[in-house]
């Protein structure tokens, strides 16, 4: 087996595309070898010998010694420079490199290769013993520190010392001899410590630290940034070998790091510093103020030291025509390290830089504008959900922040207001204008949310919660709305009584203002300074490329006029899903709705649904308008009744003080209702076959908003009446008899033709089952997956946070199921679905509607199994619209 593969001096055995075998550093230092850049030579063990190395109780394969003298004879030859050679010898560094960046896993160690006897020949060749002798020390410290587990006080003890006795500060004041001395005593040190003297044989130093990489694989640092970063960890990493160059050999010596284009803004400009006479982690080390590299930056900069540009004139062009092919070659941006060594320009590393999804885009669309990348190749180099950061109001990231505390991210964007602790206390203070004139903002903070503070969430900037999952009531409702949102923020104390919410000894009244970072999680004190969103320009071209490709349409799920004017500006192409029941928190119609579930009798209840009538028809008839003609899905009632009756002693006082009616009877009717089960209980179109009134009061609101829409447009309305959580078709044909004879009903009265449809939600496993039959007679299904999620796996929606976690956790699911669709359960019921609706009725329009809808991984699903669209709450309309393109390529 080949273990081990050579780069350097034009040529490499290795490639950019074999990161699985060479890590990503490997990979990329043997692509750029071979496209003739000036990379210092070297070798890359495989992480196939890491693997080799756990599996066989630390050892290595058999063959693998006579494999790295290989590689060392590739340096040798190439750099002219011998392993050990006292006359000319070869320095190496030792680095570690796995296929995902692993970021602090294992130091790099310099300058491997010297002893007593090369370190005097490295003084004389680079005729600067001080160097030579600082070098050595450096590599003692670095090397007893990560291979020896010596630790590094030791060193810095010593050396403190030696600058106390000579009576000066600075490590620069030291000269070659004091640095010899501190040699001796950190190999005392060592040999104190260890027990045995540092090693002096280059090659036993070489072992020591090729298995000093492989054994940091599994140092704990690195398993926990794997369990944090999703990476296998029988991927193993790869070790890299390779020639020393110094960019610390004097004033003509440099070391730099640079990106191609601004990684914050995506401005083509070659951005980056450097170091004179330094090496490597001088830079990122921060002790030194590094220099800009171009003449344009440091006009711009704060720091007035001179450019690279300004400096070396001729390394400067050669670097950048270097970051022009590379970035040419790779086709993106690169993030690029480099040495100049006495003039002498060498590449050490280059990779697709990190960026903001702000400068992503830019990017993406300057590569298409450059004609570097085709459209498709930009829109799929786009994360959709990075897209969050750019549709909310964000956190300055020059602004300070005061973190309070720290929840769960719930729901992306930043939000500043007073700390209300009540819905209605929201409602109130959103309701009063400030000095300015501008509506009051506040943050609802609350232990957790419920249905009755839908107004509340909605009159908020923000919502806090100190209870509470990712998919608790406040997350999901947050998410809807595209209000930040932090949950779960369990070291606050909220005390409602007295109106204060403490924190670590601190308190917080009523009043005091907070800003949240639901892309955080961060509680913050004070208004922190924020950055608007940004639709147009980059943004705006990318997502319309995305147009073009996607088969898919993306719909919105709305119901409020500001929801849907939102999900039109984001570019949604109609409303998927319209949740009536949300129309009916409002304080003027809640009355109408509880005196409806409070009558005896069927005229009782229809006298209530006539009070209900005009208020539903004027909802639909402003969706209708605001929608201009596009598609939009109208469910009937769905929750279960009990959510619209108070509870408490002093709600239901109040509520039948408000009514006129028997607190007694109101207190029965909310305990015959309350239920064990409540999201399998009394909702969805049982209601309507209980009380088919009330189906029928909201299809007449609806047909004659439409057949009015419809008059005043000259066009007639697209409405879809949708019938929630149907077990089959006979349900299903019950409700749909009372929609269709609705709808003649009154095309008759107006003399309008009233153009509509009438189908189901599929959010039942019987109904994906019987999805043949049902669509017989239903003309559109849309996949309530939230529900058909919670029934297929038996997980109840609302009490899944405390177990899901512990499933995630121990690998028992890969992720969580109403985040991002079960493929290989939900999925099935779904293509199930799809499959036999379809035979029955081949252009049945299908679509998705649960929270899904708008999470990139079960968009690609919705793709393969063909739907029609997606519906997805309005701030997610952009991020679908991308993936549903992606989904295609
Ligand atoms: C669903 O169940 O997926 C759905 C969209 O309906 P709701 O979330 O209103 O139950
Ligand atoms: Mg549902």
């Amino acid at each position: 087996t080949k273990w081990v593969l050579t780069f350097g001096g034009g040529s490499a055995e290795g490639r950019a595309d074999m990161r699985d075998l060479l890590g990503g550093k490997g990979a990329n230092l043997a692509e750029m070898a071979s496209i003739g850049l000036p990379v210092p030579p070297g070798f890359t063990i495989t992480t196939e010998v890491c693997t080799h190395f756990f599996a066989n109780g630390r050892s290595h394969p058999s063959d693998l010694a006579a494999q790295v003298d290989a590689g060392l004879r590739h340096i040798e030859a190439i750099t002219g420079r011998r392993f050990g050679d006292a006359e000319n010898p070869l320095l190496v560094s030792v680095r570690s490199g796995s296929r995902a960046s692993m970021p602090g896993m294992m130091d790099t160690i310099l300058n491997l290769g010297l002893n007593d006897r090369t370190v005097e020949a490295l003084a004389r060749n680079a005729d600067d013993r001080r160097f030579a002798y600082d070098s050595y020390r450096r590599f003692i410290q670095m090397y007893s520190d990560v291979v020896l587990g010596v630790e590094h006080h030791h060193f810095e003890d010593l050396l403190e010392g030696l600058k106390e006795r000579k009576g000066v500060v600075e490590d620069t004041e030291l000269d070659a001899d004091d640095l010899a001395s501190l040699v001796g005593s950190y190999k005392a040190k060592v040999a104190e410590e260890r027990g045995e003297p540092f090693p002096e044989d280059p090659r036993a130093q070489l072992w020591g630290a090729i298995d000093a990489v492989f054994s940091s694989w599994m140092n704990s640092r690195a398993i926990t940034y794997r369990k944090l970063n999703r990476i296998p960890e029988d991927w193993g990493t790869a070790v890299n070998v390779q020639a020393m160059v110094f960019g610390n050999m004097g004033e003509t010596s440099a070391t730099g790091v640079a990106f191609t284009r601004d990684p914050s803004t995506g401005e083509k400009r070659l951005y980056g510093e450097f170091l004179i006479n330094a090496q490597g982690e001088d830079v990122v080390a921060g002790i030194r103020t590094p220099q800009p590299i171009t003449e344009a930056a440091r006009a711009e900069g704060k720091v007035k030291a001179p450019s690279l540009e300004a400096r070396m004139p001729e390394v400067f062009a050669e670097f950048v025509e270097t970051a022009r092919r590379l970035e040419a070659h790779y086709r993106d941006m690169q993030d690029l390290e480099f040495t100049v060594e006495r003039g002498a320009l060498w590449m050490l590393q280059a990779r697709n830089g990190k960026r903001t999804a702000k400068a992503a885009l830019k990017i993406a669309v300057d590569l298409v504008n450059e004609g570097v990348l085709s459209k498709e190749e930009a829109v799929a180099r786009i994360d959709p959900a990075s897209l969050d950061q750019l549709l909310h109001p964000t956190i300055d990231p020059k602004a300070e922040r005061k973190i309070v505390a720290t929840g769960l991210p719930a729901s992306p964007g930043a939000a500043q207001g007073e700390i209300v602790f009540s819905s209605e206390a929201a409602e109130e203070a959103a309701g009063r204008l400030d000095e300015d004139k501008k509506r009051r903002s506040v943050i609802l903070v609350r232990a957790e949310t419920s249905p009755e503070d839908i107004s509340g969430m909605h009159a908020a900037a923000g919502i806090l919660t100190t209870r509470g999952g990712m998919t608790s009531h406040a997350a999901v409702v947050a998410r809807g709305m595209g209000k930040p949102c932090v949950s779960g923020a369990g070291s606050l104390r909220i005390d409602e009584k007295a109106g204060v919410l403490t924190v670590a000894g601190r308190t917080f009244k009523a009043g005091d203002v907070i800003t949240i970072d639901g892309s955080t999680g961060q509680v913050l004190d004070g208004a922190v300074a924020m950055i608007e969103p940004e639709l147009s320009g980059d943004f705006g071209t990318l997502i319309g490329w995305a147009d073009e490709i996607r088969r898919m349409k993306v719909r919105a799920n709305a119901e409020t006029p500001d929801d849907a004017r939102a999900a039109l500006a984001f570019g949604a192409e109609g409303i998927g899903l319209s949740r009536t029941e949300h129309m009916f928190f409002d304080e003027a119609r809640i009355v109408a709705v509880r005196e409806m579930i409070l009558a005896d009798d069927e005229a009782g209840r229809r006298k209530a649904l006539a009070k209900l009538l005009p208020f539903q028809k004027a909802d639909f008839a402003e969706l209708f308008e605001i929608m201009k003609g596009l598609p939009v899905t109208i469910r009937l009632l769905d929750p279960p009744l009990h959510e619209f009756l108070p509870h408490t002693d002093q709600d239901i006082a109040e509520v039948a003080q408000a009514m006129g009616a028997d607190p007694e009877k109101l207190r029965g009717r909310a305990e015959e209702l309350a239920e064990f089960n409540p999201m399998l209980g009394f909702r969805g179109c049982r209601l309507a076959i209980a009380y088919p009134e009330i189906a029928e009061m909201q299809a007449r609101a609806i047909f004659e908003a439409a057949a009015e829409a419809g008059k005043a447009t000259g066009e007639p309305v697209t409405c879809e009446v949708m019938v929630p959580l149907v077990v089959g078709r006979a349900d299903f044909d019950f409700v749909k008899a009372r929609i269709d004879a609705m709808a003649k009903a009154v095309s008759e009265e107006t003399g309008q033709k009233l153009a509509y449809q009438v189908g189901t939600m599929i959010e039942l496993p019987r109904a994906a089952l019987r999805a043949g039959e049902i669509a017989e007679t239903a003309e559109f299904f849309s996949f309530g997956t939230n529900d058909l999620t919670q029934t297929g796996l038996g997980i109840s929606r609302d009490d899944a946070a405390p177990f899901l976690s512990h499933y995630v956790d121990k690998k028992l699911l890969a992720y969580d199921p109403f985040v991002t669709i079960d493929r290989e359960g939900v999925g099935e019921l779904v293509a199930l679905g799809v499959e036999r609706g379809r035979a029955v009725r081949p252009k049945i329009k299908l679509g998705i509607c649960g929270e899904h809808g708008g999470d990139p991984a079960s968009i690609e699903f919705c793709e393969e199994v063909g739907l029609d669209y997606v519906s997805c709450s309005p701030f997610r309309v952009p991020i679908a619209r991308l993936a549903a393109a992606q989904a295609t390529l």
